[in-house]
């Protein structure tokens, strides 16, 4: 039997932002701008959060939802302190650590009871290490798989700890919305819904069969989810078993060095579309853009930027790609071409009503586009301006043990 913590930091952005200004405790916090701005909200406290406020909405309509909030610019640096210092205290409890995004972690502590006492008396350690470490909150659940303590620290939250026992794990999650389960979006709702099933007990108590015919793989990865198992090929790495960089990318070398803008930007639509295409058929989202650059003289540039909001689409790519581009190249013929998507994650979180609805419209449109690549081959549909020259390129994947994410079917019907 193994058992399993999802470490998760509560309100990671505002409560590191708090230990450098202590007057924000308490208090309404949008982290991400001023409210003036043109940007998204990064984060928002939980006392932000009850007047409607969350992450990837305009810091206009934060500003609307919420006047009195106190408006602070995010500083990444200051996250990616703390994280360290999450991750020195996680890897110093145990050998197998795996980093799921900033400020969230799964450890596999099996077989470490004479060190750090049985599973409930061990999180609880760990909860305290890590907040006199950091000084900031978090939640940490416990359980015999990764799902089961996934949504464990969820219910834990704010600043809990939970622990299902051994043979409890179907009792906990029966009465839990079928939307809890990782990897669960609003259109796997919405058709399990349909089928009348709204609680995870309800679907645990469905023939596998039916899920099998209606939902493919996926169905089955399912079934075995609403029995609290990391079921259907989940997780199939062991926890810190993969430290490999997390991305997705293509990249070309091109046959003569070029400095024409028509090809390269054509080139880098290209390459941005065969990664979204990608993102997609793993049912993954990324957050950063990574533009690669290397000239006639091999010299080599890299230049990232992070999204507003996570994405799977070709146009925000593209978009994105060809900024870094235009900001970065220095006229000078280029040799190879690259477009990187990294920051994945098995969901693509919250987004405003206005992105959602954008982003309706391009998945419908993409879906038919995909529908066509698979059946007649990449080079059928293409968004990108008309390529010039051939075209030679290379991929890379390096995925993320995301809930979820691996038992999506690789293409879609
Ligand atoms: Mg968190």
């Amino acid at each position: 039997m193994k058992t399993f913590f999802h470490v998760d930091m509560d309100a990671f952005f505002v409560s590191v932002e708090e230990l450098y200004d202590p007057s924000l405790k308490g208090k309404p916090v949008v982290v991400g701008g001023r409210p003036d701005q043109r940007g998204v909200v990064s984060a928002a406290s939980y006392a932000a959060r009850r007047y409607g406020v969350h992450s990837a909405m305009p810091l206009r309509t934060a500003y609307k939802l919420c006047p009195h909030a106190i408006f602070v610019d995010g500083h990444s640096d200051r996250y990616r302190q703390s994280s360290a210092k999450v991750v020195e205290v996680l890897r110093a409890f145990s050998p197998q650590v795996s980093m799921a995004s900033i400020d969230e972690a799964y450890i596999d502590i099996t077989g470490s009871e004479r060190l750090h006492g049985p599973p409930l008396e061990a999180a609880h350690k760990l909860h305290e290490r890590i907040r006199a470490a950091t000084g900031l909150n978090n939640s940490i659940g416990a359980g015999t798989s990764r799902l089961l303590a996934k949504i464990c620290s969820d219910q834990a939250k704010p600043n809990g700890v939970l622990w299902i026992a051994p043979g409890m794990e179907a009792r906990f999650l029966a009465p839990l919305d079928v939307r809890k389960i990782p990897g669960v979006g609003k259109v796997t709702e919405k058709s399990l819904h349909a089928l009348g099933i709204r609680k995870i007990g309800d679907l645990a108590s469905l023939d596998t069969a039916l899920l099998e015919q209606r939902f493919g793989k996926w169905g089955l990865a399912l079934a075995g989810k609403a029995q609290g198992l990391d079921a259907g090929g989940w997780f199939d790495g062991e926890v810190g078993g993969d430290e490999e960089p997390k991305s997705v990318s293509h990249e070309t070398t091109f046959d003569k060095d070029t400095a024409d803008v028509v090809v390269l930007e054509a080139t880098l639509a290209k390459l941005s579309e065969m990664v979204a295409t990608r993102l997609r058929d793993y049912r993954l989202w990324s957050r950063t853009v990574q533009l690669k650059l290397r000239y006639s003289d091999f010299s080599t540039y890299t230049r990232a930027r992070t999204l507003d909001h996570a994405t799977q689409i070709d146009i925000d790519l593209i978009e994105c790609s060809r900024r870094l581009f235009q900001e970065n190249w220095n006229g000078r013929p280029v040799r190879l071409l690259g477009v990187q998507a990294s920051g994945l994650q098995g969901d693509e979180g919250q987004v405003s009503l206005l992105e959602e609805e954008k982003n309706q419209r391009w998945k419908s449109a993409l879906s038919a586009v995909d529908r066509i690549r698979d059946r007649f081959g990449a080079s059928s549909v293409s968004l990108a301006s008309s390529m010039k020259g051939s075209f030679r390129e290379r991929a890379h994947d390096a995925l993320p043990d995301i809930p979820g994410a691996k038992d999506h079917p690789k293409r879609r019907k």
